[in-house]
């Protein structure tokens, strides 16, 4: 490195920066969502497919990151060249065992830096304006992994300061712990869920936190902060309630190989007009006779908080459903629109917004419809019935996959 020019000096952490993302992000997506998809479609954590254009964002993003972290890693060379930075190039310098303790030292340091700044990120008034990059992939791809704002990249690379500063560190160490960061972060945002079944219930690895912990994260933006490991959401009480379900869920899944054993068997990709004629079979005592007409209420997924209400009016054996109210978290404004919306429905406000449509009523459900997911615009085919008179199941699909929601009635007409 002598020899080289300051600007040299700079490019070379560049490229190393950008390789370690670009080649950690890319060997996670070339290996789960392209070569091996097949294997892993069903581990998808929230059966819903990348999009392209949130992938070209979280890129866009990390590229951005990347720089911040190249001009810390040069104010790091030079803190050093300077005799501050406590890195050392001389194995003899300190024992071998601390050359170990010192990765592990670097990765708790790591680990409750990233808890207390993601938490205090998370406070209304500078989530909107720094962390909110980072949420923008409510279904993240291991591109995410250093999708951040300019400001909170530089918050993330604080940690590297503090550990030069304060641990001894070989440089071989440092690059260990760089590495280890780095496929943690990614698999963090993989979106599928690659542990087995037994991962969470084994006491001496499920201090560790999985892709679905993450994943779950970015899907309800509270809970589940830490990076590495669990013990600060379990002690401080943040961990989300449903993780642990969410977790045997996914990795409970049978894969589609096995599904061909299964009594209700989808074995190929059914169309919108295929998936209803199977779930006919499995619910042959739908109420056919009551009416879907009136006012529901929507719940999140997996923390059960209220997410909107919405009107369902019937005409002529149709169903249509309009949002009517969003229950609102502080970050997401007064009146949201729907950025993604397709078509003429871009940019239109979320409220009063028409995301179920096409419906015809054929043996006791209505099938055959879309419905629109206002958070990232992408149209599903869907079929809805009502499993009592207060309960209605919507069911959306993506290719073999469906998701099912369930919503309360809250009122019978929808005036
Ligand atoms: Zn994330
Ligand atoms: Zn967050």
């Amino acid at each position: 490195m002598q020899q080289l020019s300051f600007p040299e000096i700079f490019l070379h952490i560049l490229l190393t920066d950008f390789l370690r993302y670009f080649l950690a992000a890319g060997a996670a997506y070339l290996v789960f969502w392209i070569i091996f998809f097949k294997k892993w479609r069903h581990r998808v954590i929230q059966q819903k497919p990348l999009e392209s254009d949130k992938i070209g964002f979280e890129f866009r993003y990390s590229m951005s990151t990347v720089f911040i972290f190249a001009l810390v890693g040069f104010g790091i060379f030079s803190l050093k060249k300077a005799g501050y930075a406590r890195i050392y190039d001389d194995f003899g310098e300190h024992s071998g065992l601390w050359f170990a303790v010192s990765i592990v030292l670097m990765i708790l340091l790591h680990d409750a830096y990233f808890y207390w700044t993601h938490r205090l990120m998370h406070h209304p008034k500078i989530f909107r304006h720094v962390h909110v990059v980072h949420h923008r992939s409510t279904n993240p791809s291991p591109w995410a992994a250093y999708s951040f704002h300019p400001l909170e990249a530089v918050v993330e690379a604080g940690v590297f300061v503090l550990i030069v500063l304060t641990i001894p560190a070989h440089t071989l160490a440092l690059f260990i712990f760089l590495i280890y960061m780095i496929i943690r972060n990614v698999l963090g945002h993989l979106g599928i869920e690659f542990l087995p079944a037994w991962f969470i219930r084994n006491k001496w690895l499920n201090w560790h936190t999985t892709t679905t912990h993450h994943d779950l994260h970015h899907k309800h933006f509270n809970g589940n902060y830490g990076l590495y490991f669990t013990w600060w959401d379990r002690c401080l009480g943040t961990e989300q309630a449903g993780y642990r379900q969410a977790f045997d869920e996914v990795t409970s899944r049978k894969s589609e190989s096995d599904k061909d054993t299964e009594p209700f068997k989808i074995s190929s990709a059914p169309s919108k007009h295929v998936a209803p004629m199977l779930l006919m079979l499995s619910f042959v005592s739908a109420s056919s006779a009551q009416s879907a007409e009136g006012i529901w209420q929507t719940f999140h997924e997996e923390s059960g908080l209220p997410l909107s209400l919405v009107k369902i009016t019937e005409k002529n054996g149709s169903i249509e459903g309009k949002v009517i109210k969003i229950f609102l978290q502080p970050w997401e404004g007064e009146d949201p629109v729907c950025l993604r919306c397709p078509g003429e429905k871009k940019n239109a406000k979320i409220v009063g917004l028409t995301f179920m449509w096409g419906f015809k009523k054929e043996n006791g459900l209505w099938a055959n419809g879309y419905i629109l997911d206002p958070g990232n615009g992408t149209t599903y085919s869907s079929s809805v019935w009502l499993e009592d008179a207060n309960t209605l199941k919507v069911r959306g699909y993506w290719g073999i996959f469906y998701r099912t929601q369930t919503w309360k009635r809250v009122e019978k007409d929808g005036k």
